[in-house]
């Protein structure tokens, strides 16, 4: 099969590496071009990188000679992963798909506008109807997202629960790596030996991203799930991998048994057989101590959520734990599943 090029736009940060490391030898994706800011454009990549490549594997080869561009629609490929800086990620990622490209984005501008999908492709495949809509506005071009990387975890573990049970309340209080923040991100002297209890902006997103990623789409229109959301996100000197204490109420009470066979029972991308959906995409633990960010993180490439201590609670209903790497599934990983979902269901011109 001819692989599909591609280009990373905000190829040199955090996760724009994540998106070199997982593209590398992906079966169906090639990169072709590499973009960053004016201060990148010009130079190969391995040179703009220098100091700052931080991923666990070496450039690959064919990536490191390869010159960054700056980020506008004239590059060699029909479909953009998007990893840039969100203080100006919106109007690139908008020319973009006006051009014709897809864009597959991280960046948090379009998440909640109302003709855009938000997309877990485990938990809400079918808003990608909305893209019909989208394209009064893009024609050939298209834009869909992923959630922020403590929401994506948080969702793709309660779902099973949500469309069986239904979630009525979240309680859920996140401890958020540090790769999270980018490069360099938060100074050591802040973070070593100490928690952040603020990360700003997150709770909120939180709070509202997954309530459109659990909500319906009728008609051309998002409805919010009717769930209520308390977050509380705190900085923890971990460097992949957020961990959450969540605790939930059901609509519907269901025992700890059936809980558990809702979690090993969901798999439901599992025939159309995506190179990057983890199988299965939720991993239960029944150690007391698991899940753990440096032992879990990389379950399912980095892909799968790792639930564990599923146990009753005095105030809710049920608590438990879950993990899930904020660079992988929460970022690179979560759009490249997005861009093979839309490739599987022919929207991928
Ligand atoms: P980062 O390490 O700070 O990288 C930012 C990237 O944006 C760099 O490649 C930078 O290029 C590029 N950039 C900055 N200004 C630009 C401009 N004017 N034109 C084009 N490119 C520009 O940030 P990150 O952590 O990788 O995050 C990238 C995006 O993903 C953000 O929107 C973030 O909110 C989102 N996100 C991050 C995570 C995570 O876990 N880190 C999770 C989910 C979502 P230069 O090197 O040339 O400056």
């Amino acid at each position: 099969m001819k692989k599909i090029k591609v280009g990373v736009l905000g190829a040199t940060g955090m996760v724009g590496q994540r998106f070199i490391e997982l593209l590398h030898n992906h079966p169906w994706f090639e990169i072709s071009e590499v973009g960053a800011s004016e201060r990148s454009a010009g130079k190969r990549y391995d040179e703009a990188v220098e100091g700052r490549w931080k991923a666990d594997t070496p450039i690959p080869e064919g990536i490191a000679d390869l010159e960054l561009k700056l980020c506008k629609p004239d590059l060699d490929c029909k479909l953009v992963f998007g990893a840039m800086d969100r203080s100006i990620a919106g109007p690139i990622e908008e020319e973009f798909a006006s051009s014709g490209y897809a864009v597959v984005t991280n960046s948090k501008n379009h998440r909640m506008v109302d003709d855009v999908p938000l997309l877990i492709p485990e938990v809400n495949s079918e808003h990608l109807e909305i893209l019909k809509k989208q394209k009064e506005r893009f024609g050939d071009g298209l834009i869909v997202t992923n959630p922020n990387c403590s929401t994506i975890g948080m969702v793709l573990a309660l779902a099973p629960l949500h469309e069986q049970f239904g979630l009525s309340k979240i309680m859920v209080t996140t401890m958020q790596a540090v790769s999270g923040a980018g490069y360099p991100g938060v100074p050591s002297l802040d973070v070593l030996d100490n928690v952040l209890p603020n990360i700003g902006g997150e709770e909120e997103k939180m709070e509202t991203e997954s309530l459109k990623i659990l909500g319906n789409l009728e008609n051309n229109q998002f409805s919010n799930a009717k769930i209520k959301i308390s977050a509380d996100c705190n900085r923890v000197a971990v460097k992949d991998g957020h961990l959450e204490s969540i605790s939930i109420e059901l609509n519907e009470k269901a025992t700890r048994e059936q809980l558990v066979e809702s979690f090993r029972n969901f798999n439901p991308l599992k025939e159309l057989n995506l190179p990057t959906a983890p199988n299965p995409p939720i991993v239960l633990r029944d150690e007391e101590d698991r899940p753990q960010p440096r032992q879990d993180r990389n379950e399912g490439n980095g892909m799968a959520a790792v639930i564990g201590r599923v146990r009753e609670c005095n105030v809710l209903d049920w608590k438990l734990n879950a993990l899930s790497h904020n660079t992988i599934r929460g970022a690179a990983g979560a759009s490249i599943l997005n861009a093979e979902l839309l490739k599987a269901k022919g929207y991928l011109k």
